[in-house]
């Protein structure tokens, strides 16, 4: 019998799931991917933050499938579906659109921003969703310091450490609590010119409350902890402008020259490669056994599909991603095995949780509504337990019990210096736009 070629399209939570669970599968494996690393992407406002280094939330993807032996990994940028032909086309470094044939796809291709139409405030306010964001994001905050130490005016201190973030999601409210912390700790010694711990902090959210898939209670105790530690809320009024000097809400200016995006996602195009039913943010709409109608043969999982449970859509978070990868490769062995598969897929939600600052954090799950240290425990166990390698469970850990008991932070580098002019003399006011304008 030949063997079945299971293409899988993005190596996130959901296409890893994928590919671990088809392990035993008499069946080829191939998973492609455009970056090399699988992202644990809710511990990306730490390397944003200085806590943690790159490393320690991105693995290689080959790493990770070394030992399972029917699995092949493309590094590759996927282009298009052509579903009569039964073939994906996908560009890498030296060639484009390569055909690459399967008799099963998976397309977990995740999300990116969206700028709720607003595209333009990419260019000043960049999004939190890679790497290299949260790298950029980092380095963008680091200078800051550097450039108001360096800068003899007083007054033009204030816009230079007032950091703002669009979004009172978990990611917005994590970064505000892991900023206000760097600023009142890590970095409070480290300057003389300036006072780190003057630096404001403002989390803005056209929605009534921060958190607003968490129970209300939560939602209040997680904003009582932000304005504890300093950070300003400004809940209740859309973002009207974005620009090189900051940002208006409500009609009033907000003067600063870091914002950072940390509102709406949209998916990848996958609704487009296969030209199928999309739900209003552009998800595929899936089937109850997570596939696409019409055709049995290719899945669509994970924050690019659309699956509706009692009703209401499933949340675009790691949890979905990884169950319905199981799921999907359950049903994919049935079929390869001729056996019946599983008819349809279910969500259990384990709950949500997201952390304030240091020692503190807010859980539901269930009935169970918990904020404090103890969700904060709660929360290290379980972001330790789903890192992809052992080697990064305890490299984390460490690197958390050091920062928990001395403040001191896992990279502080800033690495995307921007080259020096030549022609810049001293005291030009060209010095500052250059950093305006990153
Ligand atoms: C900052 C942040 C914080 C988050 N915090 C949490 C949290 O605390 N808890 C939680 O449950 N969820 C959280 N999430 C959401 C969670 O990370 C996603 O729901 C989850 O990653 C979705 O998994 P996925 O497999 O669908 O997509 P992803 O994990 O995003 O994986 C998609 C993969 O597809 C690849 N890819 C995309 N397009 C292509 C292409 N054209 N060709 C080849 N490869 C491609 C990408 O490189 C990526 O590796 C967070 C997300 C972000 C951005």
């Amino acid at each position: 019998m030949a063997q079945a070629r299971i293409v899988i399209v993005g190596g996130g939570f959901g296409g890893l799931a994928v590919a671990r669970a088809l392990r035993k599968t008499f069946a080829k494996v191939i998973l492609i991917d455009r970056t090399n690393h699988h992202l644990f992407q809710p511990l990306l406002y730490q390397v944003a933050t200085s806590v943690l280094t790159p490393s320690q939330i991105g693995t290689p993807i080959r790493g990770i499938l070394r030992k399972q032996k029917n699995a092949t990994v493309i590094l590759g940028e996927v282009t298009g579906v052509d579903k009569d032909r039964k073939c994906v086309f996908v560009s890498t470094a030296d060639r484009d659109n390569v055909p690459i044939s399967y008799d099963y796809l998976v397309l977990a291709t995740g999300a990116t921003h969206s700028y709720f139409g607003h595209n333009e405030f990419e260019k000043f306010a960049p999004g939190l969703k890679s790497l290299a964001d949260a790298e950029a994001a980092r380095s963008k905050i680091l200078q800051a310091f550097e450039l108001a130490e360096a800068e003899e005016d007083p007054h033009l201190h204030q816009n230079l450490l007032t950091f703002i973030l669009v979004g009172a999601g978990p990611t917005g409210v994590e970064m505000a609590g892991a900023l206000a912390v760097l600023v009142r700790t890590t970095l409070k010694s480290d300057f003389r010119r300036i006072d780190p711990r003057s630096a404001r902090i403002v989390l803005v959210d056209m929605a009534p409350r921060v958190l607003p898939p968490f129970p209300e209670s939560l939602s209040k105790a997680a904003k009582q902890r932000l304005e504890s530690l300093g950070v300003e809320v400004r809940l209740g009024h859309s973002v009207d402008q974005i620009d090189a000097d900051g940002i208006v809400v409500a009609g009033e200016r907000i003067a600063s020259k870091t914002v950072i995006w940390t509102a709406g996602v949209a998916p990848s195009p996958a609704g487009k490669w296969l030209n199928a039913e999309t739900d209003r943010s552009g998800r595929v709409r899936i089937q109850k056994d997570l596939t696409v109608p019409g055709h049995p043969e290719i899945f669509v999982i994970g924050d690019t599909a659309s699956f509706d449970q009692n009703g209401k859509p499933l949340p675009g978070v790691a949890q979905v991603a990884m169950q319905q990868g199981r799921f999907a490769a359950k049903v994919i062995h049935s079929r390869i095995r001729g056996k019946r598969p599983p008819d349809s897929f279910s969500y259990f939600d384990k709950g949500n949780m997201a952390v304030v600052g240091k020692g503190f954090a807010v859980l539901q799950s269930g009935k169970v509504h918990v904020s404090g240290f103890g969700a904060w425990l709660a929360w290290v166990g379980i972001h330790l337990q789903f890192l992809a390698t052992s080697s990064l469970r305890l490299s984390v850990f460490l690197q958390w019990v050091w920062t928990y008991f001395t403040g001191q932070r896992g990279s502080r580098l800033i690495v995307n210096h921007a080259a020096p002019e030549p022609q810049r003399q001293i005291g030009e006011e060209t010095a500052r736009p250059a950093f305006a304008g990153r």
